[in-house]
């Protein structure tokens, strides 16, 4: 692949990163939130682990009281990974950190693994109803054509 037809594609996929942090920020309620990217060549590593040998693809690290959060995202692995492989499962991982922040203390290893579980957790089962579902999030006017999404279905009480 010449230089530059590679830079085009990791230019593509960095707006790619972005594109999907922000449909999922608006998914999940974090529009008030401050969330920054950044893309960078310096190693992501891996909280709470024993050894730092693991590289983790994003991380976050999140300022609650200030509504604020950064999301590291390794940029060698993003231009690694195939351009099919979807985005949405690791920023909604991200993001369920920040809804948990204020929760949360992550003083010791043990902490962060029992985090990581319930923040895998939340998100499968997140990115399971958001297949159910078909998409109908992805754009507003799709959602809008859909008499029955999401959103008018609830019942503003629960
Ligand atoms: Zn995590």
């Amino acid at each position: 692949m010449s230089e530059r037809k590679f830079n085009v594609r990791i230019l593509k996929r960095e707006s790619e990163v972005y594109a999907t942090l922000r449909k999922w920020q608006r998914i999940l309620g974090l529009n008030d939130w401050h969330i920054e990217l950044n893309i960078s060549m310096n190693p992501v590593t891996c909280r709470g682990e024993g050894s730092d040998h693991r590289r983790n693809f994003m991380q976050v690290s999140t300022h609650w009281q200030y509504m604020s959060a950064t999301i590291e995202v390794d940029r060698p692995q993003l231009e690694d990974m195939s351009t099919d492989t979807p985005l949405d499962k690791h920023i909604v991982h991200e993001l369920v950190h920040v809804l948990l922040a204020e929760a949360v203390r992550t003083d010791n290893d043990d902490d962060t693994m029992h985090e990581e579980r319930v923040v895998t957790l939340l998100t499968k089962r997140i990115m399971e109803l958001y297949v159910n579902t078909k998409g109908s999030y992805d754009t507003d006017t799709e959602a809008d054509t859909n008499s029955t999404t999401y959103t008018e279905d609830r019942n503003e009480a629960d």
